[in-house]
């Protein structure tokens, strides 16, 4: 490769005025849409609350489970295609459980509290 004479410089892209490229406006914390689900499913978790009181922790992972839900969980995550807000994709637990539950995602799979994206979504399953 023949030798450089002159030092490697910066220069615009073409078209692109020279100026740095500074950022002017915040950015959004979430996308509206998202915005929009996190309601509906906070709105879906307090009128459960109403209707039937404190959920119970349906994933009961061992002796420490509280047995009172704190927490609202996806078997399907979001990042895996799943929805916040199906029903049946919802699983209520308590903080240890669901700590637990994530901490150790292969054993989470075997006892079928997560799905993973090709798995097909819950809403569709046959419950049995
Ligand atoms: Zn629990």
């Amino acid at each position: 490769m023949p030798r450089r004479k002159k030092p490697l410089t910066s220069k615009p892209a073409l078209g692109l005025p020279s100026r740095a490229l500074v950022r002017r406006a915040q950015l959004r914390q979430q996308s509206p849409k998202r915005a929009r689900e996190s309601r509906e499913r906070s709105n879906i978790a307090k009128q459960l609350e109403r209707d039937h009181g404190r959920p119970l922790c349906e994933i009961r992972w061992d002796t420490g489970c509280t047995g009172w839900a704190d927490d609202w969980d996806e078997r399907k995550s979001r990042a895996a295609g799943g929805s916040i807000t199906d029903e049946a994709n919802r699983i209520t637990a308590c903080r240890h459980c669901h700590e637990r539950k994530h901490a150790n995602p292969a054993e989470a799979r075997r006892r079928g509290l997560t799905l993973l994206s090709s798995d097909p979504d819950p809403s569709t399953e046959e419950t049995a």
